[in-house]
This record gives C-alpha cells, sequence and structure tokens, in this order.
C-alpha cells in the first residue's frame, strides 16, 4: 500500500516524500480513506504508530480541497491533546505536512506567556493545535472562536482522563459545532472513554 493508493494528493505526497515516509503505517492504512471520506474515526493507537498523521492528512487534505479565498483564516480544524509536549511535536509534524498546502496551523498551550500564541491566533490559522486549559483561557477571554470548526480531534483521550481534563471535554463537546468530523484516538478503553466515545 502507498500514500497515492490512498488518494493522498499532490502537495502533500511531496511533503510524506521528504520525510522519507514510504509506505504508510496500519493506523495511517486503516484510517486515513474513511478519514478522507470525513466519517468519525474511533482509533486505538499509541504514540510512535504513525497516529499524527493518520489524523491530520486527512483534514489537512480536505481544508485544500475546501479552500476559500478567506481574508482572514478561522479555525476549522480543532485537535485537542492533554501535554504541552504533545502539542508542540503534532505541531511540528504539521509544518512538514502542510508544507506545500498553504493551509495554516498554530498551537496554544499552558505554562508559558499567552502573546506569542496570541499574536499566532490573531494571523489566522486554519487548524488549531491545543491543550485544554489554556483553550478554555483563551475562549473565555473571546480570542479562540470555535464557531467554524469542522474537524475535530481528541487525542490521547485516555490521558486526558487520567490527567483531570474529562470535564473540561464534557463541556467542549456542546460548545463545538453540531456538524463537524470526529476523530476519537486512545491508546486504552477505559469504560469513561468508551462512554465518551459513545456520546
Ligand atoms: P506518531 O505516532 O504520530 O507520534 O509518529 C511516530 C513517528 O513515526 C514520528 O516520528 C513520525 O514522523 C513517524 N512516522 C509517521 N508516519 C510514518 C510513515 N508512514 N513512515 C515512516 N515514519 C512515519
Amino acid at each position: 500500500m502507498t500514500f497515492k493508493e490512498l488518494n493522498i494528493i499532490e502537495p502533500i505526497l511531496k511533503a510524506l516524500d521528504e520525510k522519507g515516509y514510504s509506505n504508510p503505517t496500519p493506523i495511517q492504512e486503516q484510517s486515513i480513506q474513511p478519514a478522507l471520506d470525513k466519517c468519525d474515526i474511533l482509533g486505538l493507537a499509541q504514540t510512535g504508530t504513525g497516529k499524527t498523521a493518520a489524523f491530520s492528512l486527512p483534514i489537512i487534505q480536505n481544508l485544500y480541497l475546501d479552500r476559500t479565498n478567506e481574508k482572514k483564516r478561522v479555525i476549522k480544524a480543532l485537535i485537542l491533546t492533554p501535554t504541552r509536549e504533545l502539542a508542540i511535536q503534532i505541531d511540528e509534524c504539521l509544518v512538514d505536512y502542510t508544507r506545500y498546502t498553504g493551509i495554516r496551523h498554530c498551537v496554544i498551550y499552558g505554562g508559558v506567556k499567552q502573546n506569542a500564541q496570541v499574536n499566532g491566533l490573531k494571523a489566522g490559522a486554519d487548524i488549531l493545535v491545543a491543550t485544554p486549559g489554556r483553550l478554555f483561557d483563551l475562549m473565555n477571554q473571546k480570542i479562540v472562536s470555535l464557531n467554524a470548526v469542522r474537524y475535530f480531534v481528541l487525542d490521547e483521550a485516555d490521558r486526558m482522563l487520567d490527567m483531570g481534563f474529562i470535564h473540561d471535554i464534557k463541556r467542549l463537546l456542546p460548545i463545538l459545532p453540531k456538524e463537524k468530523q470526529t476523530l476519537f484516538f486512545s491508546a486504552t478503553m477505559p469504560p469513561a472513554i468508551a462512554t465518551l466515545s459513545r456520546s
């Protein structure tokens, strides 16, 4: 199986080629096509399996195919992840994967001053990578709006649970637009996460 056979488009194939990815990993092979078809996905995958590309490539591709001449980019995809390290790691992957698409992204996380992140948001982004605390903080300050979100990724859901973020996620779900694709990834499926995934 190749990325081309998974119907990945040329500007992304070029970036993957430069990264030296010759073939999709198993989680990518299973999830890319249904994700391109805008199906919701529940993926059981650990870090190191290639899940970042599994959820981000289809989103980048669909954003690219549906792009319009927006004056200022609004956030259309939200990737929620539990830790600052993971958020930075995902954002770094997006730098590579979006290189030839013109799709813009930014990252917000706690533990640092918000100014640089706010400037990034004000410049406009299609994809926002966020940890829950900073996301709510900037939403409360009306700096982040999620009204236009059409793609929602919940990454490492079981770790979110362990870190006490489950209430934040439950609070976030009704705020997000109803019409959206949800890509839900977890390494394990404890009962609380199974219930959350059903909801
Ligand atoms: P992740 O599970 O998303 O953290 O990815 C783990 C590592 O695998 C990262 O260093 C990625 O750059 C790399 N990776 C992801 N997809 C592929 C692929 N198809 N071929 C080779 N390496 C990959």
